[in-house]
């Protein structure tokens, strides 16, 4: 075939490079495209979407009401917005929530900082339920509340004045719990009970720890034998 014979070779080259140039260009391009539309988001972003309810999360909650309300809905679990209290200098809260929608019953409504609830669903769901079905044999259908989140008074059993996490509505107090088949777990009668109790109620103690900063029992002092406090305080404490 004398026609390729005429063409030079040097512009063969540069047509079959400019093809590869080409096929490689529409390849980095698919590339690119598909890893936008499937590929892995930074872990940032992963949290994000869906709106999950993390541990790790609970600090940006604490400023984030509303990325908090939706990882709670996003979680399956619901809240309601909480009217702000003012309550002299040193007690009330803004940005609270009820929260209606939790992974067990509660004795009676519930009213925290968002922060506050976020961590007691996590506690519910990954700490309580597994507790009770392990020391137990069964489920807690009931919460028991030791008195409402929010109190205006100084911490309990200190003498130096300062506030309670309760006159803020960023702590919760459990009384006890309520099982399946009716049976009362208390806190108070628990702690020393049978040894199924003494372990859930250790297990749910101890669980706690790791989803609030500050977790008090009945071994920490007498102001706390008969109910668990809990709050997200900037202090940690676990006993
Ligand atoms: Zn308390």
């Amino acid at each position: 075939m004398r026609i390729f014979g005429i063409i030079p070779p040097p512009s063969r080259e540069e047509h079959l490079r400019a093809r590869i140039w080409a096929a490689g260009g529409l390849a980095a391009l698919a590339l690119i495209m598909l890893m936008l539309l499937i590929g892995s988001p930074p872990p940032e972003e992963a949290d994000l979407a869906p709106p999950a309810l993390r541990t790790a999360r609970l600090a940006a909650f604490q400023s984030d009401v509303g990325a908090c309300r939706a990882a709670i809905a996003g979680a399956g679990y619901a809240t309601a917005p909480a009217p702000d209290v003012r309550d002299g200098r040193r007690c009330g809260y803004e940005n609270a929530v009820e929260l209606t929608q939790s992974a067990h019953a509660y004795s009676a409504p519930l009213v925290t900082t968002c922060a506050a609830a976020a961590a007691l669903i996590l506690w519910e769901r990954d700490v309580v339920a597994p507790a009770a079905e392990r020391h137990l044999g069964q489920a807690v259908s009931r919460i028991v509340l030791a008195g409402p989140a929010y109190s205006c008074r100084p911490i309990a059993g200190r003498g130096d004045g300062r506030m309670s996490e309760h006159a803020s509505a960023n702590a919760v107090d459990i009384g006890g719990f309520t099982l399946a088949d009716g049976t009362s777990i208390s806190v108070e009668r628990g702690w020393r009970g049978t040894p199924s109790e003494r372990a859930f109620l250790r297990a749910v103690r101890d669980g706690a720890c790791d989803r609030f900063a500050v977790v008090l029992s009945p071994d920490y002092n007498r102001a706390h034998r008969d109910h668990l406090h809990f709050d997200l305080s900037p202090y940690e404490v676990c006993d």
